[in-house]
C-alpha cells in the first residue's frame, strides 16, 4: 500500500482501478530539409486538420459540460492563427529550413517559453496550451488521432502526470470515478472539468506516475486530498463503507426534490442554477433548480468569427425561456474580455486583463452589439420569465446609460408592436466599487447578484487563476464578508433582492453564513442544487448578525 498526498479539486471518495494515461511528449528529432515548398504544405494540412479537431472537441465539450470545460479550446484554436506564431513558424520552415515536425515543436517551445516568463499568472498558465496545440499537430502529422489512447472500457480513477484539456475531452466522463495528476493548480482545467462532472480529483499529487501501477486497485480521497494504491485490506473496509455512505447519502438526497428551500426557522431562499449553455439548463432542471440565476450568455460570442446576430441569440433566450416554464431564468449580458476572447472582437492584448476592457465597459462601448443582445433578450421575454443583468459594474453612470438602452431599445420593440414581457433588470456586484455604492446603485436596478469568483480576487488583490496565491483567495475572508453584508443591507432597506452566483454559493461551509447574512438567493452549478438545498433546510438565520473579523 502506497499513500500520496495532493491537493484536493472536488470532494467525496472513489474506489477503483487505475487507468494510466502516461502521455509523454514524443520525441522530436532535429531536422532539416531543402524540400521547403513540401514541408510548407504539411504545415497548412496540420495546422488545418488540428483547428478542424479543435472545433470538434469544443463543440463535443460545450455539449456535454458546458462553456466552461469548452473556452479553452477556443483560445487554443486562435493561436493557430495568430500571426505572430504563424510568422514564427514559416521563418523556421522558409529561412532556416526545418522539417515540419522540427518547426512545429521548436514554434511551440518558443511561445511557450515566452508565456511562462510572462507576470500575468494566467498568460504563464497559456504555455501548456501552446504545447497541447504542438503535439496536436504532431499527432495530425502522424494520422495517429483514429486509435486514441483515451478510451476507457471500464469506471476508472484516471491518473496522469498532467491531462490536457484535448485529452480531457476525449474521455468518456460517465466512465470517469475520479480523476488524480501529479501536476496542475485547482484552478487548471483537470479542476474546472472535475467539478463540472462532479468527481473526486487531486492534482498536484507528490507520486512518479511512472512507478504508479496500471489497474491496480485505489483510493481516492478527495476530502483529505489522498491518492492510496493497493490499499491493504482494513483500507480498503473503512473507505468502502465511507463510499457506501456517500453514495446512500446522494441517493438520500432525491428525496429532495420538489421541496421548497426554507431555513430551519423558515425563511425562503431561491435556489437557483448557473447555466453556460443548453446543456447547462438540462441539468438544472434534472436537479430540481428554482430557475436560472445566472446564464452565462458569453459561449453565443465565442469560436466563431463574427458577432452571433440577432435571431441566433433569440432562438437561444427563448429556447431556455421556454424549457423553464415561467421560471426565472436570468440571462447576463456579455461579460467578454479578459479571458473571454475572440480574435473577430479585435482586443489588443492587456497587462491586466482581469482589470481591463471587459464586461459593461465593452458592452458600452459596442453598442450596435449590445443593443441586438437586448432586442434578442427582449423578444424572448415574451415566451417565459426573463431578467437581465449587467456585469462588471463599477459606477452609477455605468448603470444609467445600460438602463437607458435597454428603454430605448424596449421603446422601439413596442413601437414594432412586437410582443415582450416583464423584464426585471439587476447588476453583478463583483467589484468594491459596486459594493460600496451599493446605497446609490439600489434604487436604480430591481436585483443585486453578488459575484464572489470577481468580487474575492478584487476585493483581496489576489488573481482567481494564480496558485501562487490560492492561499489568498478566500470568498470567506471578513473583507468580501462584510461586502456582502453591506450590499444585503442597502438593497433590504429599500425592499430589494440580493442572490449570490459565484462558486461561492456552493460552499457548503459557508452555507450558514450566507443564511445569516440574510441573502435571499444562491445560484449554483447543476450538481450542487441539492447538497446546498440540504444545507440550507439544516441552517438556522440570525438576521441581525454582524461580521466578526
Ligand atoms: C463571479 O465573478 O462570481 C461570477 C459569477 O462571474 P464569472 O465567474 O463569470 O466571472
Ligand atoms: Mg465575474
Amino acid at each position: 500500500m502506497k499513500t500520496y498526498q495532493g491537493k484536493s479539486v472536488f470532494g467525496g471518495v472513489a474506489v477503483g482501478n487505475i487507468k494510466l494515461l502516461q502521455n509523454k511528449a514524443p520525441k522530436v528529432e532535429a531536422g532539416h530539409t531543402q524540400d521547403v515548398r513540401r514541408e510548407k504544405l504539411r504545415f497548412e494540412a496540420a495546422r488545418l486538420k488540428t483547428q478542424a479537431k479543435l472545433k470538434t472537441l469544443y463543440h463535443k465539450t460545450l455539449k456535454e459540460l458546458g462553456e466552461a470545460g469548452a473556452a479553452i479550446f477556443e483560445m487554443q484554436s486562435m493561436l493557430l492563427d495568430d500571426p505572430d506564431y504563424l510568422d514564427c513558424a514559416y521563418h523556421l520552415l522558409e529561412e532556416q529550413q526545418m522539417t515540419c515536425e522540427y518547426a512545429i515543436f521548436q514554434a511551440g517551445e518558443y511561445f511557450a517559453k515566452l508565456f511562462g516568463q510572462m507576470e500575468s499568472a494566467y498568460l504563464r498558465e497559456r504555455a501548456s496550451d501552446v504545447r497541447n496545440v504542438a503535439s496536436l499537430m504532431a499527432e495530425a502529422l502522424a494520422g495517429k488521432w483514429d486509435r486514441h489512447i483515451y478510451t476507457l472500457s471500464q469506471p476508472a480513477i484516471v491518473v496522469a502526470d498532467t491531462l490536457t484539456p484535448s485529452e480531457a475531452a476525449q474521455l468518456d466522463k460517465s466512465k470517469v470515478l475520479a480523476l488524480v495528476t501529479s501536476r496542475g493548480s485547482v484552478h487548471s482545467h483537470t479542476s474546472i472539468l472535475a467539478r463540472i462532472i462532479g468527481v473526486p480529483a487531486l492534482v498536484g499529487v507528490n507520486m512518479d506516475v511512472g512507478n504508479v501501477p496500471d489497474r491496480a486497485l485505489a483510493i481516492v480521497d478527495g476530502e483529505q486530498g489522498v491518492f492510496i494504491v493497493e490499499p491493504d485490506e482494513k483500507t480498503q473496509d473503512t473507505y468502502g463503507r465511507i463510499a457506501r455512505r456517500e453514495r446512500a447519502a446522494l441517493q438520500g438526497l432525491q428525496r429532495l426534490k420538489g421541496q421548497k428551500t426554507v431555513t430551519a426557522q423558515g425563511s425562503r431562499i431561491e435556489l437557483l442554477a448557473n447555466a453556460g449553455s443548453l446543456a447547462d439548463v438540462e441539468a438544472a432542471i434534472q436537479n430540481d433548480a428554482e430557475g436560472i440565476g445566472l446564464f452565462r450568455s458569453e459561449f453565443l460570442y465565442l469560436n466563431r468569427s463574427s458577432y452571433p446576430s440577432e435571431e441566433e441569440q433569440f432562438a437561444v433566450y427563448a429556447q431556455v425561456a421556454q424549457k423553464m416554464k415561467g421560471k426565472k431564468v436570468v440571462i447576463r449580458t456579455a461579460d467578454l474580455g479578459a479571458d473571454k476572447q475572440a480574435g473577430y472582437f479585435g482586443i489588443q492584448p492587456e497587462a491586466n486583463p482581469a482589470l481591463g476592457y471587459r464586461g459593461i465597459r465593452l458592452s458600452l462601448d459596442r453598442t450596435e452589439m449590445f443593443r441586438t443582445q437586448l432586442r434578442a433578450l427582449l423578444r424572448a421575454s415574451h415566451y417565459g420569465n426573463i431578467a437581465v443583468l449587467y456585469p462588471m459594474i463599477v459606477s452609477e453612470q455605468e448603470v444609467d446609460r445600460a438602463l437607458a438602452l435597454f428603454a430605448q431599445v424596449r421603446k422601439e420593440l413596442l413601437e414594432q408592436g412586437i410582443q415582450i414581457g416583464r423584464v426585471e433588470q439587476g447588476i453583478m456586484i463583483e467589484t468594491p466599487a459596486a459594493a460600496l455604492i451599493s446605497d446609490l446603485l439600489t434604487p436604480k436596478v430591481d436585483f443585486f447578484s453578488i459575484g464572489t469568483n470577481d468580487l474575492t480576487q478584487y476585493t483581496l488583490a489576489a488573481d482567481r487563476q494564480n496558485p501562487r496565491v490560492e492561499h489568498l483567495y478566500n470568498p470567506g475572508h471578513p473583507a468580501v464578508l462584510r461586502m456582502i453584508q453591506m450590499v444585503v443591507s442597502h438593497a433590504h432597506r429599500v425592499g430589494k433582492r440580493v442572490c449570490i452566483c459565484g462558486e461561492a454559493a456552493a460552499d457548503l461551509a459557508l452555507t450558514k453564513e450566507w443564511v445569516s447574512l440574510g441573502v435571499d438567493g444562491l445560484s449554483v452549478a447543476p450538481p450542487y442544487i441539492l447538497p446546498v438545498r440540504e444545507a440550507i433546510l439544516k441552517a438556522l438565520n440570525s438576521p441581525d448578525r454582524t461580521v466578526s473579523t
